[in-house]
């Protein structure tokens, strides 16, 4: 459908129609490669969050998708993930243009969302309890059971991946969801919805509402008929869901912000721990939650390494991210650009050595849009704001260091606990470290990965729950316990006192 403009509408997903916003109002997203619209979006208010949820609820409640058996929702969510491979030039160009990630890893997030989804698909029989040994003529045992409906509210920067980190298990387990994309990129969520129809999930069970998170996010997370909250995004906005969700106990879980720290020892490949270090701080234009954007070096490596880096990083292609060429693509929005420049200005200001970058990228053809120089801050105290704050950019600390104790005390200096990464080839250091560091995941010799199979998630104030992997069937179903009485005899409390008192 079009809109009163060339610009092409896209409109919310209820009750497995697409329909305007109760209020007619819509809003248009932009690329940040240069700020122009290339789509208008319903834009939801709290109105459309009730008739979501009053439909996932009615999908839940009435089913066919709850009482469906296994294989069955497993077949139509592998018909999901056939869809989305089918598609996968036209969805990865799509999630370029909205979010500014390069063609190449916009490729790579949207097949990944299909083997996610696919994974889940493969889960779906393998959803079991136990039998439980009981004292007496007693048989015990477990189900797992949905919670129901589930808000999922997701994050800009990896907008297709995170939708299918939610859907996957949340559909494999049986729920029904009203799913809440970020307004910077709310196009490929909706097409997911849509593929989700096409393959056979019945109409209700997934629902996708784009909206300002302020208020319809804010409305998920306090709706009495929303069972289960999954997050993910600023640990801000986190402690406000949970805030939120309090109201009426809903089963929360989040995965929130990190400062993920990348330790790099003198007996490592230096070359290798150079490509690593590039891909784990750089890739995504330094936006994701496990960037390692604490780089602790050993001094004694610290020159050899640093001129051999900053020379790789400053080669780095930037440009219009749908290039195949392209290496770095914009940052979000002009206010994340202005964010990541005045973290800039900060850490010169406290005395960090600014080695590359710090500034927007002046060149013609791309002065339109978000671009930030690869910036790399050398000599960084472990206090300062670049190294205890999460900037979301392509900005990296530099922070040197002398021993292992050392390196751990620092590392772990952090509210986040969400990744990091170590490089060594001494197996007594490396289990040492993985051990010590508090940290969700941990990478040695390996810069980040983040495969289905393995779970996901963060410590301390990185978040709450595993997603991926069997872990995130936990997250998304209940035990439920039944206990049957095989006993011939019958059962009297009462009657087994005497009856002359
Ligand atoms: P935000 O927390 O601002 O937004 C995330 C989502 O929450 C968006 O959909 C947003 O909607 C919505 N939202 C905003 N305010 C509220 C509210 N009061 N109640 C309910 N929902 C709300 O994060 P960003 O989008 O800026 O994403 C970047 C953050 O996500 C980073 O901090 C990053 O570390 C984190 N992240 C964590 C990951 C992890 O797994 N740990 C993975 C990826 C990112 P709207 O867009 O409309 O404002």
């Amino acid at each position: 459908m079009t809109a009163g403009t060339d610009l092409k509408m896209y409109n919310l997903l209820i009750d497995g129609k697409q329909v305007p916003a109760a209020s007619g109002e819509t809003f248009d997203t932009v690329s940040p490669t240069d700020n122009k619209p290339i789509g208008r979006i319903a834009k939801a208010g709290v109105e459309d969050v009730n008739r979501a949820v009053a439909a996932a609820r009615k999908a839940f409640d009435e089913g066919p998708w709850r009482t469906m058996v296994p294989m069955e929702r497993s077949k139509r969510m592998r018909r999901v993930a056939d869809i989305i491979r089918e598609r996968v030039d036209e969805l990865a160009r799509i999630e370029t243009q909205n979010c500014g990630k390069i063609i190449v890893e916009s490729r790579q997030d949207v097949l990944n969302s299909a083997n996610c989804i696919e994974y889940y698909a493969n889960l779906t029989g393998q959803i079991w309890g136990e039998t439980i040994p009981m004292n007496g003529p007693l048989l015990d045992y477990t189900t797992r059971e949905p919670f129901g409906v589930c808000g999922q509210i997701i994050p800009w920067n990896f907008p297709m991946l995170m939708a299918a980190w939610k859907l996957g298990p949340a559909l494999a387990t049986g729920n029904t969801i009203v799913l809440k994309p970020a307004s910077a990129t709310p196009i490929t969520a909706l097409l997911l919805g849509e593929i989700c129809l096409e393959a056979g999930i019945p109409e209700g069970v997934v629902n996708v509402l784009t909206g300002p998170g302020a208020t319809i996010g804010a409305a998920i997370a306090e709706h009495p008929d929303v069972d289960k909250l999954a997050f993910t995004g600023e640990t801000e906005t986190g402690k406000d869901i949970i805030r939120r969700s309090a109201g009426t106990i809903k089963k929360v879980s989040l995965e929130l912000g990190g400062k993920s720290p990348n330790i790099v020892f003198p007996d490592t490949d230096i070359d290798e721990a150079v490509n690593g270090s590039l891909f784990a701080i750089f890739t995504n234009a330094g936006q994701r939650c496990t960037a390692r954007t604490r780089l602790f070096l050993h001094e004694s490596i610290h020159d050899e390494f640093m001129d051999l880096f900053v020379r790789k990083a400053g080669n780095i292609r930037i440009g219009d991210p749908l290039e195949e060429s392209t290496q770095m693509g914009p940052v979000i929005s002009q206010a994340q650009c202005e964010r990541v420049l005045s973290f800039v200005e900060k850490a010169r200001s406290e005395g960090a050595d600014l080695r590359l970058g710090g500034v927007r990228v002046d060149e013609a053809a791309l002065k339109d849009g978000n671009f930030v120089e690869p910036t790399i801050f050398d000599q960084v105290q472990n206090d300062m704001s670049i190294a205890q704050q999460e900037v979301f950019g392509p900005v990296l600390s530099v922070i040197p260091f002398e021993g292992e104790e050392d390196v751990v005390r620092m590392a772990n200096d952090s509210i986040y606990g969400l990744a990091a990464t170590i490089w060594t080839n001494d197996i007594k250091r490396a289990h040492r470290l993985a051990k010590d560091i508090r940290a969700g995941n941990i990478s040695i010799n390996f810069p980040t990965v983040n495969p289905p199979e393995a779970p996901f998630g963060g410590f301390k104030q990185s978040g709450i729950g595993r997603e991926l992997s069997k872990h995130a069937i936990d997250l998304y179903t209940q035990t439920k316990n039944v206990v049957i009485n095989l006993d011939e005899k019958k059962f009297d409390w009462y009657g087994a006192w005497p009856t002359d008192k």
